[in-house]
C-alpha cells in the first residue's frame, strides 16, 4: 500500500463506484463509500458482498482476503464529513456536467489540498469538471471499465492542469490495487478506449447499413482474424444503441469528419426501441 494514502473516499455507490470500493479495499486501502442515501449504499455493498463471494468461489480470491476487504469499508451519507479524513479521492457518481462541478466544488472545499481528486467520468473533458475546483492541478481521470473487480485495466487522464504529482500518485495507488494502466496525455473526449471503440463499431455498423455484410460476418472477422473476444456489432448490442448512438453523435460532433458518424441503421433500430440486449433485440434478434 502507499504509504501516503490510507483513506479512499469513493463517492457514488452504484455500479462502478461500488466495485472501485472494492477495488481500493482488495488493495488494502480504508474505503469510505459515499451516496445520498441509505438505501443505495446499503444496494452499493450487497453489490461488493456478492462480488467477493463470487471470487472466493471461483478461486480467485482467498476467504481471508474477502473478509478482510469487506472490513474495510464503510459508508456514509456526509460527503463533507469523510473528505476531511481522505487522502485520495474518486468520483463516481452520475454521468451529468453540473453534477460533477458541484460535487469538485465541494470536494475542493473539504478536502486537504494536497488530496488527489480523480473522476471516472467516461466522457466529459477532465479540466471541465476541474473547472470550479480549488486548485485544479490534484484533478484526474481515472476511467475504471464494468465490472472494476474484473477489468485490470484503467485509463488514466491528464487534465489540462494535471501535475506529475497528482499522476504519480495515482500510479502509486493503481499499482497497490493491481491495475494496469494506460495514460491518456491530452484531454480530449472519448480518451483513448472510447474513440478506438466508437471508431470501430461504427465502421462495423456501416458494413451492415450498407448491405456489405451481415452482423454474423462482421463480428466473425473480428473475432477470427483480429482475435477480439467479442465483434463489435455484439458489443454495440451489450452496450445499448441507444447509448452508443449519443456517445457516437457527441464525438462526431466534436472531431467532425466520418469517423465516428453513426450511420442511419443506428438511428432507425433506436427508433425501433431495438436498443440491444436490454430489449431484446438489436443487430441481433435476440440481442
Ligand atoms: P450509477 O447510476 O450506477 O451510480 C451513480 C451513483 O451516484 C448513484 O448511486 C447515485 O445515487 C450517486 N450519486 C448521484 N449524485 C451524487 C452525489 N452528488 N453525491 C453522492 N452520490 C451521488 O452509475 P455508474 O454506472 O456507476 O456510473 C458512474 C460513473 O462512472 C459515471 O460517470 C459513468 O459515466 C462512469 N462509468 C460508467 C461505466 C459503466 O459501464 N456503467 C463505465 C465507465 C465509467
Amino acid at each position: 500500500m502507499s504509504a501516503e494514502i490510507r483513506e479512499v473516499l469513493v463517492v457514488g455507490a452504484g455500479l462502478m463506484g461500488s466495485g472501485i470500493a472494492q477495488v481500493a479495499a482488495q488493495g488494502g486501502f480504508q474505503v469510505t463509500l459515499v451516496d445520498t442515501g441509505e438505501e443505495v449504499l446499503a444496494r452499493g455493498l450487497a453489490r461488493i458482498e456478492d462480488s467477493l463471494t463470487r471470487l472466493v468461489r471461483s478461486g480467485r480470491l482467498g476467504e481471508v482476503a474477502a473478509a478482510d476487504a469487506r472490513a474495510r469499508i464503510g459508508t456514509t451519507t456526509d460527503l463533507v464529513e469523510a473528505a476531511r479524513g481522505a487522502d485520495l479521492v474518486i468520483e463516481a457518481i452520475v454521468e451529468d456536467l453540473d453534477a460533477k462541478q458541484a460535487l469538485f466544488a465541494k470536494l475542493g472545499d473539504s478536502c486537504r489540498p494536497d488530496v488527489v481528486l480523480a473522476t471516472n467520468t467516461s466522457q466529459f473533458q477532465i479540466s471541465r469538471i476541474a473547472e470550479p475546483c480549488e486548485r485544479p492541478e490534484r484533478v484526474i481521470g481515472v476511467h475504471f471499465s464494468n465490472p472494476p473487480p474484473l477489468m485490470t485495466l484503467v485509463e488514466v487522464i491528464l487534465g489540462d492542469h494535471t501535475s506529475e504529482a497528482a499522476l504519480e500518485v495515482t500510479r502509486e495507488f493503481l499499482a497497490a490495487c493491481d491495475r494496469e494502466i494506460v495514460l491518456c496525455r491530452k484531454d480530449v473526449p472519448g480518451f483513448i478506449s472510447n474513440r478506438l471503440s466508437t471508431a470501430l463499431c461504427m465502421e462495423a455498423a456501416r458494413l451492415v447499413d450498407e448491405g456489405i455484410a451481415t452482423p454474423e460476418d462482421v463480428d466473425k472477422v473480428a473475432r477470427l482474424m483480429y482475435g477480439h473476444k467479442m465483434g463489435p456489432i455484439a458489443t454495440l448490442d451489450l452496450a445499448g444503441l441507444d447509448t452508443a448512438l449519443r456517445v457516437s453523435t457527441a464525438l462526431s460532433e466534436h472531431y467532425g469528419g466520418d469517423r465516428f458518424t453513426p450511420p442511419p441503421i443506428l438511428a432507425q433500430l433506436v427508433e425501433q426501441s431495438r436498443y440491444g440486449n436490454k430489449s431484446g433485440a438489436g443487430f441481433y434478434e435476440n440481442g
